[in-house]
């Protein structure tokens, strides 16, 4: 293995859930729901697959889908894309941010992200032989917010882009505008990109409502919006997500997107076209849902000791480990098989800076009612 990969090993999704499947734990560690996304979308895929859409889809994406991203991105944030060229789908949010980054970063360029950051964002940026400058959100009266000045710092004459990450996994929080025009008051001033990750864009709580960034005032130019099938829909296996920028930009995307992948599966994109279209009813239904075991599992997650930070957004709770004695976030989700047959996620393995966030975990609550009360009758037996 190349250098430049060899500190990234097995993912800690993996390691976790293949511990939960060894230990016969609850898994409340990887985000993945355990329910199916909406019936009809799924048979739509089932129908593409009979009815013969099963070669090579155009590069771009399958014109259906395509349009339905524009539909929505215009109907839900009153952004124009055009569907032709300045939209294109790629194999998951992953592909699309793996893509982002080959394609803009030379090497030596530096990319910022708010740390803790999704994993595949350091690996991405190392792919492409840059480095990644973390700027950390810390908890301010509960919530997790950056410092400007530190952002501001954080920039250098080599900065490329930005990931924003809004809302965001793995500390829930959604970005405000202000601290959005924050960002882009940046962007701007140091000529730099925002490469968006906003694959929990319907996935926000309490009246709290997401804002892309290409939104603001003079981002829509310089901003790459990244979605995906996989949280809207419930669908995490499906790997369909999409980029929307100016023409320019999705161009020097899709050049790299096509020597990774091509292109995307076509009959799971012909379904999301669909659940784009016609079912964001279900999906305001899978958010109101998601709300309610949100604070199921807050509430038990109090009551077993722990001391609970209050997402705005995703399907994640960080919980801070000290008040139960625990100081150290990975070897207690390590144990916590043995210890309470629960797994979890140790948030610190996503900072650049460890020691900020080792008496951190996050817990998932995507998961059903019953299973949520099991894993919080379990965690008990910790305090
Ligand atoms: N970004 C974030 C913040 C995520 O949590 C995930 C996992 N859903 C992804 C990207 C990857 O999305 P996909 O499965 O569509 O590749
Ligand atoms: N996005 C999911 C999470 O944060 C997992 C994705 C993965 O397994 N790579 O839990």
């Amino acid at each position: 293995l190349v250098s430049r990969m060899r500190q990234f090993g097995t993912t800690i999704f993996a390691e976790m859930s293949a511990l939960a499947v060894r230990t016969g734990s609850i898994n409340l560690g990887q985000g993945f729901p355990d329910t199916d996304g909406p019936p009809a979308m799924l048979d739509r895929a089932v129908e593409a697959i009979r009815s013969g859409a099963n070669q090579y889809p155009p590069g771009p994406g399958v014109p259906e889908l395509r349009q339905a991203v524009a539909e929505h991105r215009r109907r839900h944030y009153d952004l124009a894309y055009d569907p032709d060229g300045e939209v294109l789908v790629t194999v998951g949010a992953t592909e699309a941010i793996a893509a982002s980054v080959l394609a803009l970063c030379e090497p030596g360029d530096e990319v910022i992200a708010f740390e803790p950051y999704y994993d595949s964002y350091a690996a991405s940026i190392a792919l492409a032989g840059a480095r990644l400058v973390a700027v950390t959100l810390r908890p301010e009266r509960g919530r997790f917010t950056f410092d400007p000045d530190e952002l501001r710092a954080a920039v250098t004459p080599r900065t490329r882009a930005i990931l924003v990450n809004s809302p965001h996994n793995p500390t829930g929080t959604v970005f405000t505008a202000e601290e959005l025009a924050c960002i882009a008051e940046l962007c701007q001033e140091r000529d730099l990109v925002a490469i968006t990750d906003e694959v929990y864009e319907h996935l926000t709580f309490d009246g709290v409502a997401h804002i892309p960034m290409a939104t603001l005032p003079g981002m829509r130019e310089r901003t790459v919006m990244i979605a995906s099938a996989g949280k809207t829909f419930s669908v995490t296996g499906w790997k369909t997500g999409w980029v929307c920028a100016p023409p320019e930009l999705v161009r020097a995307v899709q050049t790299v997107k096509q020597f990774l992948t091509f292109t995307a599966n076509g009959p799971w994109q012909l379904a999301v076209a669909y659940g784009l279209r016609e079912e964001l009813d279900w999906v305001a239904g899978l958010r109101e849902g998601l709300e309610g075991k949100r604070d199921r599992l807050m509430s038990g997650l109090a009551a077993a000791g722990f001391e609970v930070l209050k997402p705005s957004g995703t399907y994640f709770v960080q919980t801070d480990i000290r008040p139960l004695g625990f100081t150290d976030g990975l070897e207690l989700t390590r144990r916590l098989p043995e210890l309470a047959g629960v797994v979890a996620i140790p948030t610190q393995v996503f900072y650049d800076h460890p020691d900020r966030g080792r008496h951190f975990v996050r817990f998932a609550f995507c998961k059903k009612d019953e299973v949520i009360d099991e894993a919080v009758t379990r965690l008990k037996r910790l305090g």
